[in-house]
């Protein structure tokens, strides 16, 4: 393999084992969709019309009313929430994220107050809202958020992320049910979900996704829901949209990626057998002991976790430090290295690079390697 184009800049070589993480570039895009970028940045087009259009390719892929296209999900969070509290007015929309004296409290589950790199509290407040959490970390009742509505309420927000706590949150089917009640709209955050659809025929009002993430498109996000509050979306480029820029090759982007979303073969069960024979291996080596395991928030990913014992002489996380301090770097998953587990997502990692990170962990593990 020749150098990349990074490695030329004199970077670190990437072997990405840890997901769709933005701080390792997010995603790899396809041959079409890195054209589409490349060809978008050469030519001129009426932005407008070119964010309508994509509104409508976002629609039809979302089964939704319309669509609006955003820099990454993190900012369609900041817009749609904007959305709600301004809606269209050009006064409001430029007051924002000033929202004194209008509607503007977002009730959210404590257990779902995450960081996803950022905090989801800041891109709400970003957009003007004002987070009202309800219940506990571990448990939230339906009367906690029902007890939260006031007429100052703008929006329910739900995150279904791996970062949120699963248990003892209320579920999606019932924020549908009381944002229905009480004629409030919900916000579903499903960034990293690869069911475009899901959350729309559920009754979602605006559901947020991340074009980098299950996608696979350039640096980019959608969000997809109501016409009237998709244009009030779009609107929001007058405003905090502005610093929040979608350009031209992100949005045609992200038009080739939806259109080639459908047509992209599963790959799950490939890629579960890759880790199955990548544990094998490791499964032959003292201290070590390797299974496949699916997604924690039930996607049909099936990553390795890897279990370092005692005998290996080595902790998970010494050896989760020496892979990534290696050439090349090696980033495994690591939500789990205080139990000493490590995993292998396999989304990202190119044919024969599950070779290659078994090699560099039995090297590590049998103290040949030169790395302090
Ligand atoms: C990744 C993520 C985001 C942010 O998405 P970007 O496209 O990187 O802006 C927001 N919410 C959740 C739950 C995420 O996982």
């Amino acid at each position: 393999m020749g150098k990349n184009v990074f490695e030329e800049y004199g970077l670190k070589k990437i072997i990405n084992a840890s997901g769709k993480m933005t701080a390792l570039g997010a995603s790899s895009v396809t041959e079409e969709v890195a054209s589409a970028l490349k060809v978008a940045a050469k030519e001129y087009v009426d932005i407008e019309e070119l964010i309508e259009y994509a509104g409508k390719v976002i629609a039809y892929h979302t089964g939704s009313e319309d669509g609006c296209p955003t820099i990454g999900a993190a900012s369609g969070i900041a817009i749609a929430v904007a959305a709600v509290i301004a809606g269209r007015n050009r006064s409001l929309i430029e007051k924002m994220p000033n929202s004194d004296g209008l509607k503007n409290e977002i009730v959210i589950q404590k257990g779902q107050t995450i960081n996803f790199g950022g905090t989801i509290d800041q891109m709400i407040r970003m957009g003007g809202g004002k987070v009202i959490e309800v219940g506990s970390v571990n448990k939230v009742e339906r009367e906690h958020i029902e007890q939260a509505i006031t007429d100052k309420t703008a929006a329910l927000i739900f995150v279904k992320s791996h970062h949120a706590v699963q248990k003892g949150m209320q579920t999606v089917e019932n924020m549908v049910r009381v944002a229905q009640k009480h004629q409030i709209p919900l916000i579903v955050d499903g960034a990293a979900e690869s069911d475009f659809r899901k959350y729309i025929t559920m009754g979602a009002d605006i559901v947020v996704y991340s074009g980098g993430k299950a996608l696979e498109g350039p640096t980019s996000g959608f969000i997809c829901g109501k016409k009237n509050l998709m244009e009030a979306c779009r609107e929001q480029y007058k405003g905090i949209g502005r610093a929040m820029k979608v350009g031209k090759e992100s949005i045609l982007g992200l038009i080739v990626a939806l259109n080639q979303y459908q047509l992209k073969v599963p790959r799950a069960e490939e890629q579960l057998s890759r880790m199955e024979s990548m544990c094998q291996k490791l499964n032959e080596i003292e201290g070590l002991s390797c299974v496949t395991k699916q997604d924690e928030a039930g996607r049909s990913i099936y990553r390795a976790q890897i279990k370092v014992k005692e005998k290996a002489g080595i902790t998970a996380e010494q050896l989760l430090y020496r892979l990534k301090n290696g050439d090349p770097a090696i980033y495994l998953r690591d939500h789990y290295v205080n139990i000493g587990v490590l995993s292998v997502d396999p989304r990202p990692l190119l044919i024969g690079q599950e070779d290659i990170i078994a090699e560099r962990i039995i090297t590590v593990i049998k103290g040949d390697d030169s790395i302090a």
